[in-house]
């Protein structure tokens, strides 16, 4: 009769042989130490779990059931894909889309958020493949960002803003937070393109989020003065604006969490899977979206979006110029590679 320590040694074997098998039948690789892996590849703090380079692509696309350092990062943004994808259908269930000209900016802000966190899941699933599509894929990555970028800016000027503002500010919004939103996208790519090889430089931090604040202030412009004209009025309560404030503490918080790189530089090597403030800021910017979409039904119930006239087609123009430039620049900009990252990919 086979005694206690025996059926436990049994039962590893068990778990042991089903993990080889599972692995082996979806051909993964065991992950590295970040020795065994290219300096550009490294996180900071991230010290286990990387996955190999110069894998078929159908590794990293089946590497999403993997436990790697991505895997939270993959994860979180899909699963807010499909939580913002349904709250779009809710949304075309409760307006009348081609009437309703309130519900447009709503429409668009939900597409920028599924081209961002889709784009965003996609390249940490994907970027490990080399250093040269390390460098190319985050750059789809910050396409993505601003888009998003824009997205919101949409949404503080149709659907939050303030009236007079709004009126003051009229037809130059729209073309001016392409246009930063673009210069977003430029600022975001050059500097991981001039200072991406080295991933503790504090300067690519810098620059990244000097440049995220210019467009945190383009978007907090059309509803920033909400709060002077509500402090001066006897009838209006601050309390009224929570859900703008709420929308600013998690757009802090997401800063925060990108540039600190905090829990993990506190305790290196424990947060390799979980708990890696990449993750956080992934999970804040959802738990965020979610709440823009809320703020601008608020907003419309309550009539405080009533001044604004969003014209889809004018809205739609822009964001398609958008597009267009940023997939030009990329196209220019790729030509900015480190050679070495190309001189890998052709070996
Ligand atoms: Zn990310």
């Amino acid at each position: 009769m086979a005694s206690g320590k025996d059926a436990t040694y049994n039962i590893n074997n068990f778990c042991d042989y089903i993990r080889t098998s599972f692995s082996e039948f979806l051909k993964l690789q065991p992950t590295l130490h970040r020795d065994e892996v290219h300096r550009i590849l490294h996180e900071p703090a991230i010290i286990r779990y990387y996955r190999p380079t110069n894998q078929p692509w159908r590794y990293y696309l089946i590497s999403l059931f993997q436990i790697h350092n991505e895997t939270v990062n993959v994860w979180t943004h899909l699963i807010g894909f499909i939580i913002l994808w349904w709250i779009m259908g809710e949304l075309s269930a409760e307006y009348d889309v081609w009437t309703e000209i309130h519900s447009w900016p709503m429409l668009v802000f939900g597409l920028c958020c599924v081209i961002s966190t889709m784009t965003s899941a996609c390249v940490h699933l994907l970027h490990s493949r080399s250093v040269y599509h390390h460098y190319s894929l985050f750059m789809i990555d910050y396409v993505g960002a601003t888009v998003y970028s824009f997205g919101s800016g949409i949404q503080a000027f149709y659907a939050c803003s303030d009236k007079a503002t709004y009126e003051y500010v009229g037809s130059n919004y729209l073309p001016l937070l392409t246009f930063m939103s673009w210069l977003n996208f430029i600022v975001l790519c050059l500097s991981k393109l001039l200072f991406g090889h080295n991933p503790c430089d504090v300067r690519r931090k810098l620059m990244m989020i000097a440049m995220m604040t210019i467009q945190a202030a383009l978007v907090t412009l059309p509803f920033g003065p909400r709060y002077f004209r509500c402090y001066v009025s006897d009838t209006c309560s601050l309390s009224s604006l929570n859900h703008l404030t709420i929308s600013w503490i998690f757009f802090a918080s997401c800063a925060f969490f990108f540039g600190s790189h905090l829990p993990e530089k506190l305790y290196p090597g424990k947060c390799d899977v979980l708990g890696q403030g990449h993750q956080i800021f992934h999970v804040v910017s959802v738990v965020n979206q979610i709440w823009q979409f809320h703020s601008m039904r608020l907003d419309l119930s309550s009539g405080a979006s009533d001044h604004t006239d969003p014209d889809i087609v004018i809205i739609m123009v822009a964001f398609s110029v958008l597009l267009t430039v940023d997939i030009v620049s990329y196209v220019l900009l790729k030509k900015l590679i480190p050679s070495f990252a190309k001189e890998e990919k052709q070996s």
